[in-house]
């Protein structure tokens, strides 16, 4: 499946913040093609109940990031971690994306809640045991993050708050960080797990987001917005209309953000529902779908590269 339409990337870095053009972008085309285009009601999340959305499977729940992976061109990376239970070997760039996580959701959330937080600070509660990598290794990339998305939201509140000087500190702030943060949403009533977290979720324009960090654009990336859209929805019966993807990466030692703003029409919706049937379906009927005919099609830094091919 080919996605073409509705990229902007490469605008100025916001990370959840929408630049001017992004925000012309968002008025001017994609929420007049999703007022016009709509989405059918089968499709929103509130329909769970019902064909397509509603899971044939009861009794079996993914988490998100099994429905909406596809690195393994089999899919065998699900049989292996849901039925195997198969631990893989964990490497750089997945610790890199736990603390890079971190420091995004950790910072952004001691700011909207007024909280003296500094990176030392929070450093001393990073759960080491749990970041496959040496400390030297991580610490960098995570310090130049924290203070990108401090500065951010500085500049952000500085800026709202020259433009509304008689709004309380409760609504400058609702103003400048409109957003929920690892929210804690239940996916069970699609066939997921009853613990996901949602990355950010921008209440004042109903956009869902979703964050990579040291990943390059995929068209397949967009599933996880989308699904985590469907849930929202399944949840708060509220339309989530617009997603993105948004890409987080370090070159020389300098952040670069690029995002995927887009509409998660009805394309995308059945994609995420095909991905969603056809893994609950493996785990289901236990079945393997073995590895490809040729390991050169297996990206060696899969963390089950090992077990396959030894
Ligand atoms: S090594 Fe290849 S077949 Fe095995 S899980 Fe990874 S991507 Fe899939």
């Amino acid at each position: 499946m080919k996605i073409t339409e509705f990229k902007l990337r490469g605008e100025i870095a916001g990370l959840y913040f929408l630049s001017d053009l992004e925000h012309k972008y968002l008025i001017h085309r994609l929420l007049t093609v999703a007022r016009e285009v709509g989405v059918s009601p089968e499709l929103r999340g509130w329909n769970w109940h019902e064909a397509p959305l509603k899971p044939y499977y009861e009794d079996i729940k993914l988490p998100m990031y099994v429905v909406c992976s596809k690195y393994c061109p089999t899919d065998r990376d699900v049989y292996l971690s849901q039925v195997e239970k198969a631990k893989g070997i964990l490497n750089l760039k997945m610790a890199l994306g736990k603390m890079l996580h971190g420091a995004v959701s950790d910072s952004l959330q001691a700011f909207i809640q007024r909280r003296k937080l500094d990176f030392e600070s929070w450093l001393q509660k990073v759960r080491w045991n749990e970041i496959p990598a040496k400390r030297e290794d991580v610490l960098k990339p995570a310090e130049m993050v924290w203070h990108y998305v401090i500065k951010q939201c500085e500049a952000k509140y500085a800026e709202i708050a020259a433009r509304q000087p008689y709004a309380s500190e409760q609504d400058l702030m609702a103003s400048t960080v409109p957003f929920l943060i690892e929210h804690k949403i239940s996916g069970e009533l699609l066939g997921l797990s009853g613990l996901l977290s949602l990355d950010c979720y921008d209440y004042l324009r109903a956009i869902m987001f979703d964050l990579k960090v040291e990943s390059e654009p995929q068209d397949w990336h967009r599933l996880a917005p989308v699904g985590y859209a469907i849930v929202f929805e399944s949840v708060y019966e509220v339309p989530v209309n617009i997603c993105c993807t948004i890409y987080l990466n370090l070159r020389d030692d300098k952040i670069t953000v690029k995002k995927d703003l887009f509409f998660a029409n009805d394309e995308l919706r059945n994609w995420w529902i095909e991905e969603r049937d056809r893994k609950l379906e493996i785990v289901a009927e236990k079945r393997d779908p073995g590895k490809p005919s040729q390991s050169s099609q297996c990206d060696n830094n899969c963390i089950y590269y090992k077990l396959c091919y030894t």
